[in-house]
Parts: C-alpha cells; structure tokens; sequence
C-alpha cells in the first residue's frame, strides 16, 4: 500500500501540522481512511462542510455543472453567478457581491473597497480597525488586521494601514479612531481566536460609533456566517447590519468559494478596481446556490440553534464533571471547550483513535465545528467517545 504519509514529507512544505490520519471518502457527518476506517468529523474541513460531505444537493449541482460550463472568465455573464448573487442579496441586508475564492481573497477585498470608500467620501482616510486575537486571513495585509503577534512578527515589515485593539472593548476602538480611519473590522465571535463571544451589545455599541463617525463597520463572517451559529449571517444573531461583509468556508459546501457583500452606499468599486480570474465560476457558484438554497429552504439555521443547544448542554455536563474543563464557549454549531493546561492535542488525539474527529484550535481548547445538519445522535456519538477520553485524563 502506498504511504501517502511519507510521500508528503518528502514532497511538501512543512507548513501544516497535520494528524496521522488520510482520508479518503466522505458522507454527511462521517469520513473513512485508506484502511476503510469509519470517523465522526467535527472538524468539517475547518467548518466548510456545511451541510457534510458530499451532500446530495452539492453532488448533483457540481455534477450537473462541471457537464455544463467549468469556467468562462468575468468577461461574460454567466449564470450561477447571477442566481447566487439574487439569493445572498435576497436573504441579506446588504445590496451588491463581488465573488472570490477563499475567506483571506473575500476579507482582502472588503479592506480593498473599504479603503476606495474612504478615498472617495472620507477624505482620503484609509486605516482600518481591527483586534487582538482576530484571523482574518493570511496574505500579508490581513497579518497586519489579524491582531495576533505569532502571525506578524515572521512576516514584518507588514503593510501600514492597520490598528489592532482588545476585543469586546468599544472604547479601545473608539481611542483608536483618528480622521485617517475609514473603518472597523471584525468577526462577530473570533473563531480561530478561540471562539470568543463579545458581549451582547458590543456589535450594537460599534456599529452606532462607526455611524457616528460616518466610517464603515466590517464584518469578517468567513467562520460565522452561512448558517453556523445558528441564523443565516452571524450579525443577525447580534440584531446589527454591516456595511461589508466577507463570507468564505461554508459558503460552497465544501468546494472552494468566498465572496463580499456591500450596501449600496460602500459598492464604491469602479470597473478596472477590483478583479478575479476564477472568482464567481460556474462550478463554485453552482454549488454555492445548491448549498444556500437547502440551507435556507430546510431552515438549516433553525436546526443548528436546537443541536448547538443540545451538544452545550451535553458538553456543560462534562464541565461540571470535570475541574480541568474551565471554559464553555459557543453559540450554535461553533463551540470550545477549554482546560486549564495545554490538553488539547492529547484530547484530540485519544478522540481520534475513538473515531471522533476534532480541532485543537488553541493549545489548551478544542473546537466542535461540525455540519451543519448533524442529528443528536450524532451528538450523543461524539460526547460518548469523548467523555472516556477526559476520564482518563483524570485518572
Ligand atoms: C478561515 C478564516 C479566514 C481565511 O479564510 P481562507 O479561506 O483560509 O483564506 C478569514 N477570516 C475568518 C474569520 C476565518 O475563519
């Protein structure tokens, strides 16, 4: 048998700090090794797996597509664009989208067209606000708005043009504003920070300052939105609208996909300011809009509020089983569970021998970040095998 395992460490950079395990299928919530070994993922391919693997929909979108037309350019029109375009303006408050491939290309060109914005109707400003423990994304523009020292310090000197402060502080941003900011940017909860939820009226509070200074509130909702915490975009669980908003991950169901939206008033681009060769093909969008439209038709949010409220539920009884559990966080199907030293890779690595799969998203917490369409007994699969693994971590 081939030892793909091997063959990677030859051939690839050492970037990735991957686990012991190939994959080879995928179905709903289960994948399978090369051995035929059966895994419950709660990873999801880092939350893209929206409605799990190869879902019916997806599949037959794509199948029907990459038949049809593959890729033509943004030199025509072409018409799975158009239909998802209609369908996430439909179902937002924002008015116009621009189409990319990935969360970094979508968090990218919002800075880009908010920085156009501020140029045309701000007098110049350019700055954009963004915080501590944020990801945004890895070119080297969104290293300087990912407020984390770790990602910066390799890559300096960092493109100017960005403020990081505390999260969940609104006075850090309103210090931090000067007349050369044209606006802030934020997740509405970090995700890679660690799933950290912002108070309640800290999205409410910033966006009535970014209105008080005619400046432009950003929501980066490659990990929040298409239905992950539990309604369609993240800020309408908070009751705020953005003037941007950037969207990547479960936004193609799997296939790779980002876009940003704009109200009418920021859609500032010009043609010639902003483009992309692959952004917006056929195959992407077409399974973009199958994955949206069951999203919204089988309201999928609504399903991700009851399992993300059962999987808390279940997950607060292991904490107040277990003293070195000291955190529960999350809202719907994005959560963490942090411990009081450095687990998380042995906790991840005893559930994947057990056939669970989840991400150390920080030395000392796991992040649960299923599909989106999981069942509770599901649920009830991954907390069986994981509870032993705590137990044993006791012992
Ligand atoms: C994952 C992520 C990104 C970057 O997305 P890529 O597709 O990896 O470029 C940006 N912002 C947030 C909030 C993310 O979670």
């Amino acid at each position: 048998m081939t030892n793909w395992q091997a063959l990677e460490k030859k051939y690839f950079m050492t970037t990735f700090k991957r686990m012991p395990l190939t994959l080879d299928q995928g179905q709903g919530a289960r994948v399978w090794d090369e051995q035929g070994k059966e895994y419950l993922d709660f990873t999801a391919g880092w939350g893209v797996n929206s409605l799990g693997h190869c879902h019916p929909a997806v599949v037959g979108a794509v199948s029907l597509q990459v038949r049809t037309l593959i890729q033509a350019s943004n030199q025509f029109y072409t018409i799975p664009q158009i239909k998802l375009a209609e369908l996430l303006v439909g179902n937002s408050c924002l008015d116009r989208v621009f189409f990319c491939n990935s969360g970094v290309e979508a968090t990218e060109g919002a800075v880009k067209l908010a920085r156009r914005y501020g140029k045309l109707h701000l007098d110049g400003a350019f700055r954009i606000i963004t915080t501590f423990n944020s990801f945004h994304g890895r070119t080297l523009s969104m290293i300087a708005a990912t407020g984390q020292a770790a990602h910066q310090e390799l890559y300096v000197p960092l493109p100017d043009g960005f403020v990081n402060v505390e999260y969940n502080n609104v006075s850090a941003i309103k210090e931090a504003t000067s007349p050369d900011t044209c606006a802030v940017m934020l997740e509405p909860i970090q995700g890679e920070g660690g799933v950290n939820i912002p108070a309640d009226d800290y999205l409410k509070e910033v966006r009535a300052w970014c209105d008080e200074k005619g400046i432009l509130l950003i929501l980066d909702e490659v990990q929040t939105g298409i239905g992950r915490i539990g309604t369609l975009f993240g800020h309408v669980s908070f009751g705020v609208e953005p003037d941007i908003m950037a969207l990547g991950k479960g936004l193609g169901g799997g296939v790779p996909l980002g876009a940003f939206l704009a109200k009418e008033k920021a859609a500032v681009f010009a043609p010639g300011e902003h483009g992309s060769t692959f952004g917006g093909n056929p195959l992407a969008c077409a399974a973009g809009y199958a994955t949206l439209k069951y999203l919204i038709e089988e309201d999928i949010p609504g399903k991700v509020r009851e399992t993300g409220a059962y999987l808390m539920s279940e997950l607060t009884k292991l904490k107040s089983k277990y003293d070195f559990i000291t955190e529960l966080r999350g809202k719907g199907l994005l959560i963490a569970l942090q411990f009081d030293r450095e687990l998380s890779d042995s906790v991840v690595r005893a559930c994947l021998d057990r056939g669970l799969l989840l991400n150390p998203v920080k030395p000392n917490a796991v992040r649960f970040v299923p599909p989106l369409n999981i069942t509770k007994n599901d649920v009830d699969e991954a907390v069986g095998i994981l509870e032993p693994v705590l137990a044993e971590l006791v012992k």
